[in-house]
This record gives C-alpha cells, sequence and structure tokens, in this order.
C-alpha cells in the first residue's frame, strides 16, 4: 500500500533545497523511515543531535549521536549553538545549528528527525521549513506498537497512551502527514518532498 500524503503544499519550482523535518508521535516509526531512507540513498544528509542520553550497544559518538555530559549541553544551550533542543523521556536532545545552516547555505537538502516539541521550535525559527507529520495507519496500529514490547506496567503503558493522543493532535500544525502503512512508500514519499526523487 502506498504511503498518503494529505495537504502537501505545492514548491515553486526555483525554490532552494529546504529544511525538512520529520516528526510524529513516539512510536509511530520515524527512525525506520528514516534508516531505511539512508540505506537507499545514503546521500542524504541528516543531521546528527548532540543528546545527553547514554549510548546504546552499537552507536558511536558522531554518529547517531554526538553524547555529550549535561554540564556539556548547558554550554551549547548558553553558547547559542542549538537550533532548537527539548528534553525526552528524562534526556535532552538538540541539533547543532552550525552544521544545518553550512549545508543549506551549500544548496544541500537537509533532514531533521526530531520530536514534536523541537518540529515547533524550527518552525518559529525557520519559517520556511518543511514539517512533515508521520502518522500511524490507525490508532490500534500505535496503540500495537507502543505495547508490542510486552515488558512495561499497565501504568506506563497507560502513561505513553495519553501522551500518543496529545501528541496525534499535534498534526494540525504540520505541513505534509505521511501514514506510515509501508516504510518503503513513506521513505520514497519523504524523497519526493526533499526533492531528491
Ligand atoms: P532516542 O532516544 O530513541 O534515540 O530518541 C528519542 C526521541 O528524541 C525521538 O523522538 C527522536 O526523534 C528525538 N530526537 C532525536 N534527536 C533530537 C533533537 O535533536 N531534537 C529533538 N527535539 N528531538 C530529538
Amino acid at each position: 500500500m502506498a504511503a498518503t500524503p494529505r495537504g502537501t503544499s505545492p514548491v515553486p519550482p526555483d525554490a532552494r533545497p529546504r529544511l525538512t523535518v520529520l516528526s510524529g508521535p513516539s512510536g509511530v516509526g520515524k527512525s525506520t523511515v528514516v534508516a531505511h531512507m539512508r540505506k537507499e540513498h545514503p546521500e542524504v544528509w541528516l543531521s546528527v543531535s548532540a543528546t545527553t542520553r547514554k549510548p546504546r550497544p552499537g552507536e558511536k559518538h558522531g554518529v547517531q549521536y554526538f553524547f555529550v555530559s549535561d554540564e556539556e549541553f548547558d554550554k551549547l544551550i548558553a553558547n547559542g549553538e542549538l537550533l532548537e533542543w527539548a528534553e525526552f523521556a528524562g534526556n535532552r536532545y538538540g541539533t547543532p545549528r552550525r552544521a544545518v545552516l553550512d549545508r543549506l547555505e551549500a544548496g544541500e537538502p537537509v533532514l531533521l528527525e526530531i520530536d514534536l516539541q523541537g518540529a515547533r521550535q524550527v518552525k518559529e525559527s525557520m519559517a520556511d521549513a518543511q514539517l512533515v507529520f508521520l502518522a500511524p495507519p490507525s490508532w490500534e496500529e500505535l496503540v500495537r506498537r507502543l505495547t508490542g514490547r510486552g515488558t512495561e506496567s499497565a501504568e506506563v503503558i497507560e502513561r505513553r497512551l495519553a501522551a500518543a493522543r496529545i501528541e496525534l493532535a499535534a498534526e494540525a500544525e504540520f505541513d505534509t502527514t505521511l501514514v506510515n502503512t509501508s516504510v518503503e512508500a513513506v521513505a520514497v514519499e519523504l524523497l519526493a518532498l526533499m526533492e531528491i526523487l
């Protein structure tokens, strides 16, 4: 099944590459879509965020994230080095500003995969950014993905579902919605929105 773009805004043919922000509720599959897209198109530049989260097994500094201490993150904020930042599940995450601006100035499309709070901040500071919302095929499917691991308590699951309900309501703030019916289809739609295909 194809991904369904809703409300895609027309892009003038002479538009310079824009910043594209992929966001959506947690559990919807953003990182899976981005990983698939980059496997097929390694030339697409994805911003590497700074985070105070500890690396997971296999994650490398400078590849998935720049892993920094709380003090280093404080400094990045104080020096204005982050385009946006947010706290998510007890850790801080932020987009280094300079690298993004350098790529855009060089005429290359840029992709950010960030949470909803970050997407809102980007829209405020860069009005021409293109905000893409990744939506689950249905509420039931999101519930299945969020509860799928079967390791969390009923209380934790309830909290995550309540958060997901609020997150889904943010769709209206975005320029375009892609429905995650298939990872391959969404990756193709995203490349088209970034004018790479
Ligand atoms: P994870 O810890 O699973 O790698 O990421 C947790 C969440 O943080 C995901 O929703 C991801 O999109 C978000 N995230 C990753 N980098 C950034 C960032 O630079 N800024 C913001 N606002 N969110 C981020």
